[in-house]
């Protein structure tokens, strides 16, 4: 059975079991700072679990293909036969409607019935105490009482040891696991090996979660009210069993990838480190395809830094394999063609996605080579000092800055006969990486905080006729809870800190880029400044302060709140966010389609705009950029907002956003006819109250993207006004009319440059001049004689000019030259080939004379430079060095 029939008659068979078959939530979890990635296919429905169907109005059941992302067993990636980065989640799903035994003889009949799985080649487990689960599997499903295992909470728990381990307030169950047993024959062979035994003789296929308790603050689980079904196959793994393969690189999914790593590399996936490569490398290319697919950039935290890491991890494998330029972006279409069934949006991107790894590749190929420079110095460094081990903490900073696997350092440092402390970069690098990680944590599935608390007892205020009242700034509403510090309380005085959740509210809440309104709610007895809204969820929830008197939540009709959003700050905010668009559009004009919206950020006073692109702009790309968008503004084209179904939004072409996840009710943003985006924000009537567009500044951000900063309005008027009165400085400054101030500039220029040449030949003339200027003869031996002096605040190139003055003058001379300023001093030896025949090496003489100014340094035996950071100590380093050179020459003398 191929990967996309599996996967389409699980879903088919949950549908016509009356399940509403649901898109897969991003791997970016959207309002959840408790998680990085997306990790399993419950997370998109935490609100239903939570107990009423809030979200999704009315629904019961649902069953989904979710794609996830783990990045906790990276080592494990390629090694095993069933470890991925990116992965896909079969699930049923019921809130608080059927539960264990349909969950139960729904899944053996798939089982059975559509996969054609042999029954006696299966076994189960559940959790010790559910005598439940477990009559249901002998009596109704009638699986002989010798297949039905009874662990303990660790394995059959979900979160497992819930009952021992989480924290009040989880939700939680025991579960119900279904294994293909492949036979006695098969892994420990031991005749007491179970479904827990690891030993690989049986592979888990579907985990059953049946949530029906919470924990509560006394350790004891109670039951819930009403009762959840939280089921998850993974794809890989079922697709490996059906068509009989050992290992998930086997399959359908992979086999394809693989096969085009083969090409490329020319080693087979046969053994040993190779096959773990391929493998690896097959993994993070997919896992990396999806992460950019959702709006995730390699970046240097976060998620960001998690897809930088399996994108260097598999760029080095291929190196590893003989790759010596970038290579993973070839793959690219690969991925597409074998995901492109169920997720068509990746077709369209395609370019994009590889254009973004490609520019990624390039880039750390070009840090491992200044990687390699800086490792070299270092080893140079340490072997100069005699020790013979490279430390722990520049192996972590090559492993920070340059992307250094240890492994590659190690090598490196041993073909200089040097080692590296493996248990102390272990250290290192765990001390830096905690500081990394994210917040997936055990009791951290649901949120426990007081606003959650606050959430479950209200009713969502994002809802869509608020649109109009949200439209104009002011409403009325009523308080439905109040958070003060870490609790949910009932009224909070002047002075308190407080979130407040309105039943509906004209607060646009901090999303898609677009900042959160500022404003008042006021009430008969109190005041609130709001300092700024966030969207959580379906929620606008307000962070403000009560300024006066205090307030209460309201019983209705009782105590009704006025509503007012700083309107003026919200107009500059709607000019922005319409600009964004204009922009938007502007770019796909001048450098083509693939420069698509990457973030945006829409403050009053400016905005950002991040987009794929590969180059930084010209100066005649960004002017044509600005001139389209304000030509657009003068145009003064109508902006008009209507919700539809997502379908009839991309029929009608309306572009979604990277990443972006849309529900089925969406709104679409037209500007005149040439723009048309999905998009919540709040947006300016006209396209002519932007008034004027002006770029600031243009940048990359990240591999393949690009960021343009601009600002509109009165912030724009202002720039202008800015840059007049600066050109106006100018022109007072440079005492030239302003018409001719870029010829004055030139000109300026040009005389400084001559006036650099003058000075030049000047100090030539000076040191050939003076008779050895400052320069004293010190001594003379024989024919030889012996020069010095210290010229002041010059640079070292001067000395050599000096030198070379003094060379000419003396047929058979020795020069040592020194000059300085506050923080430093340099000296200069000079040797007329004579006397490097009898022995005498400048290098040499000007090494010993910079211990004084504590420095080093070296060089030909003919001419040597050295500095160091001890001016004061310059006299005394240049008369050793005249001793020295003195020494030498009545040495050779004699
Ligand atoms: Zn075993
Ligand atoms: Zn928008």
């Amino acid at each position: 059975m191929k990967t996309d029939d599996i996967r389409e008659s699980f879903l088919r068979f949950f549908e016509e079991r009356g399940h509403t078959r649901l898109a897969s939530d991003s791997l970016v979890p959207a309002n959840d700072p408790t998680l990085l990635f997306t990790g399993a296919g419950m997370n998109q429905f935490k609100d239903e679990f939570q107990g009423k169907g809030r979200a999704k109005a009315g629904l019961r059941r649902a069953c989904t293909s979710q794609k996830c992302f783990r990045a906790d067993d990276l080592d494990k990636v390629g090694v095993t036969a069933a470890h991925h980065t990116f992965f896909e989640m079969l699930g049923n799903f019921s809130f608080g409607d059927y539960f264990k035994r349909e969950a139960i003889e729904w899944a053996w009949d798939l089982l059975l019935g559509v996969y054609r799985f042999d029954p006696a080649r299966l076994a189960v487990s559940v959790y010790e105490h559910d005598d439940e689960a477990y009559a249901i599997w002998r009596d109704v499903v009638h699986v002989p009482e010798g297949r039905v295992y009874r662990f303990g909470e660790h394995e059959n728990y979900w979160p497992a040891d819930a009952p021992s381990k989480a924290s009040a307030g989880t939700l939680c169950g025991p579960c119900s696991e279904i294994f293909m047993d492949y036979g006695a024959s098969v892994g420990c062979r031991r005749p007491e090996c179970a479904p827990s035994c690891g030993c690989g003789r049986y592979v888990e296929v579907w985990n059953l979660v049946f949530q029906q308790f919470m924990k509560q603050e006394d350790g004891r689980i109670e039951p819930l009210p009403t009762k959840n079904i939280d089921t998850g196959a993974g794809l890989e793994r079922v697709a490996a069993v059906l068509q009989g393969v050992a290992s998930d690189y086997e399959t359908d999914l992979f086999v394809p990838i693989v096969r085009q790593i083969v090409e490329l590399t020319g080693h087979q996936p046969k053994a040993g480190a190779d096959r773990v490569r391929i493998h690896r490398m097959a993994d993070h290319v997919r896992g990396a395809v999806f992460c950019v697919g959702d709006g995730v950039l390699p970046g240097n935290k976060g998620r960001g830094y998690v897809l930088r890491r399996i994108l260097r991890r598999a760029i080095r494998d291929g190196h590893e394999l003989g790759m010596g330029e970038p290579f993973l972006y070839r793959l690219v279409p690969t991925v597409v063609e074998v995901m492109k069934q169920p997720y068509p949006e990746l077709l369209a991107r395609r370019e994009n996605l590889a254009r973004i790894l490609k520019a990624e590749e390039e880039s750390f190929l070009g840090t491992v080579a200044r990687g390699s420079a800086v490792l070299a110095e270092r080893i140079e460094q340490v072997r100069g000092s005699g020790a013979c081990e490279l430390s722990a903490q520049v192996a972590a900073d090559l492993w920070d800055t340059y992307g250094f696997p240890i492994e590659m350092t190690e090598q490196i440092c041993a073909e200089s006969g040097l080692k590296v402390h493996r248990a102390a970069f272990a250290e290192a690098m765990a001390e830096r990486q905690a500081g990394s990680k994210g917040g997936e944590q055990f009791g951290q599935v649901f949120d426990t905080s007081a606003l959650a608390q606050a959430k479950l007892a209200t009713q969502p205020n994002v809802i869509e006729t608020d649109l109009e009242e949200r439209e104009a700034g002011r409403g009325w509403g009523f308080i439905q809870a109040i958070v003060a510090g870490e609790s949910v309380v009932e009224e909070a005085d002047e002075g308190s800190s407080v979130i407040i959740l309105m039943d509906h509210t004209p607060f646009y809440g901090e999303s898609g880029g677009q900042v959160g309104d500022k404003g008042t709610i006021r009430t008969a007895t109190g005041l609130v400044e709001v300092e700024d809204a966030t969207r959580d969820g379906d929620y606008i929830v307000h962070h403000g302060r009560v300024v006066r008197g205090k307030i209460q939540t309201s019983v209705r009709p009782n105590n009704p709140a006025s509503l007012e959003v700083d309107t003026g700050r919200r107009d500059a905010i709607r000019r922005n966010h319409t600009a964004t668009h204009l922009l938007h559009w502007a770019l796909r004009t001048v450098l083509g389609q693939h420069a698509e919206q990457a973030g945006s950020l829409v403050a009053p006073d400016r905005f950002r705009f991040d987009f794929t692109h590969f180059a930084p702009l010209t100066p005649q790309e960004l002017e044509r950029v600005e001139e389209l968008v304000n030509q657009r503004v003068l145009e003064n084209a109508e902006v008009v907002a209507r919700t539809t179904t997502l379908a009839e939004a991309k029929a009608a072409g309306a572009m979604a956003l990277f990443g972006e996840k849309y529900g089925d009710r969406v709104r679409i943003v037209s500007v005149g006819d040439f723009s048309k985006e999905l998009c919540g924000g709040t947006h300016a009537s006209r396209t002519g109250d932007i008034g004027l567009f002006k770029i600031t500044s243009e940048a990359g951000v990240a591999a393949g993207v690009r960021r343009i900063e601009a600002v509109t309005g009165e912030a724009a008027y202002r720039r202008v006004v800015e840059l007049e009165a600066q050109l106006g400085r100018l022109a007072e400054v440079l005492k030239t009319p302003r018409e001719r101030l870029v010829e004055r500039a030139k000109e300026l220029v040009e005389e400084t440059r001559q006036l650099a040449r003058e000075l030049e030949k000047a100090k030539r003339q000076s040191f050939a001049g003076a008779g050895g200027g400052p320069f004293e003869e010190k001594a003379r031996v024989g024919d030889a004689v012996v020069i010095a002096g210290i010229l002041e605040g010059v640079k070292a190139d001067d000395l050599r000019l000096a030198c070379d003055q003094l060379r000419k003058k003396h047929p058979s001379v020795a020069i040592l030259l020194g000059t300085r300023d506050s923080s430093a001093a340099n000296l200069l030896c000079a040797v007329s080939a004579d006397l490097v025949k009898r022995g005498l090496h400048a290098g040499n003489v000007v090494k010993e004379a910079a211990k004084h100014i504590g420095g080093g340094g070296g060089g030909r035996p003919d001419l040597a430079q050295a500095g160091g950071k001890k001016p004061d100590a310059l006299q005394a380093a240049v008369d050793a060095g005249v001793a020295a050179l003195v020494a030498l020459l009545q040495k050779s003398q004699t």
